[in-house]
């Protein structure tokens, strides 16, 4: 089969078109022929060996496509799937941890179900979990118009909150506003300062940091007192080292960084919150921006465009 191998980590280069042997089931996974790859920030980490991964591998978690065999019979040969923690996604067949498995209801396209699930759920559990948003709640998005960003602004708009987001062009910023977004600042502004000015003199409740090492420190300096902080990726790079007396001085914050594994490890929370996220794509409270589909074979400048942050909204690779 074709497939995107690593054979050592590196920048987006080392991402090469091979021929390679099919995986081969276990009893606990599935056998897919991938039709769509979903493009994550998290797969440049794996590239780049931020995230360590025995090499040669094949990157890629999440996709859409059909079941060419389950081992223990239970899904029919043919029926139409999204996962996610399917490692290895980015070629034409990957096997799929089968409880990462889920059936793509008619009215989702494949591009639509090749992102729905890491991103999706990513939001759905900031959203639902690390805090529980409810109206007249407040918080702030960095990355605000990327793939969790927007989707993660729908959710925490739908939930009655006011929400803030950080963008880098007037193009992200149209995104963000219409993704539901109160106010949206750039980078380059003071964001405590600003957050400040629209808010009422406050802090937020809650800021969700997906850009990490750039933005931490005003990350800690925009929420409010006994607000929290929540890292959920290094976009920017990772965060140093600090002296946890800072969540002291800037009133009692509660800092967190949770990963999808993690919020999703209770028995049936990865179907429960798939399902919400697939019921919202569904009934339209949740669009999913495809941003940019790519062949197979421009893996590469696909990852060359979400590190240089040309990219807007999801991204995906077209197998065939
Ligand atoms: P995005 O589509 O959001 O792409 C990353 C965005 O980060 C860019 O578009 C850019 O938006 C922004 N950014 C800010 N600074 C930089 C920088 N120096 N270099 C590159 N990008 C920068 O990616 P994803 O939606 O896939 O992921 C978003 C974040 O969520 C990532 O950090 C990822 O690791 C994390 N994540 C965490 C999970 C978890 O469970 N913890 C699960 C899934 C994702 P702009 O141009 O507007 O600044």
């Amino acid at each position: 089969m074709r497939a995107i191998h690593v054979a050592q980590t590196g920048g987006p280069d080392v991402l090469q078109l091979v021929e390679v042997p099919a995986p081969t089931p276990q009893d606990d996974e599935v056998l897919v022929e991938v039709d769509v790859a979903g493009v994550n920030y998290i797969d440049t980490y794996y590239r780049e060996g931020i995230y360590h991964a025995a090499t040669p591998f094949i990157p890629g978690l999440e996709g859409t496509g059909r079941v060419l065999h389950d081992p223990q019979g239970e899904i029919s040969p043919g029926t139409l799937v999204a996962w996610c923690d399917g490692f290895g996604s980015y070629a034409e067949q990957v096997c799929v941890p089968r409880d990462r498995v889920v059936a793509v209801p008619q009215g989702i396209s494949p591009h639509e179900a090749a992102s729905m699930l890491l991103q999706g759920i990513t939001a759905h559990y900031l959203t639902n979990g690390v805090a529980e948003l409810k109206p007249g709640d407040t918080c702030l998005i960095t990355a605000g118009a990327g793939g969790v960003g927007l989707m993660a602004t729908q959710m925490a708009a739908a939930q009655g909150a006011r929400v803030y987001s950080v963008v880098s062009s007037d193009e992200k910023e149209a995104a963000a506003r219409a993704a539901g977004a109160y106010e949206v600042f750039r980078y380059s502004d003071n964001l405590a300062e600003q957050v400040r000015r629209h808010n009422g003199g406050l802090g937020v409740d809650v800021v969700y940091d997906g850009v990490g090492k750039s933005t931490f420190m005003e990350s800690l300096e925009a929420v409010r007192p006994r607000g929290t902080v929540c890292l959920f990726g290094a976009a920017s790079g990772p965060v140093e080292p600090f002296d946890p007396q800072l969540l002291n001085t800037h009133g009692s914050i509660f800092l967190t960084r949770p990963s999808i594994g993690a919020w999703t490890a209770q028995e049936g929370e990865f179907a429960k919150r798939a399902q919400a996220v697939t019921q919202a794509v569904l009934e339209g409270t949740l669009t999913i921006t495809i941003g940019g589909a790519y062949p197979l074979i421009d893996a590469a400048q696909a990852h060359r465009d979400l590190e240089a942050r040309r990219t807007m909204g999801s991204i995906v690779l077209d197998i065939h």
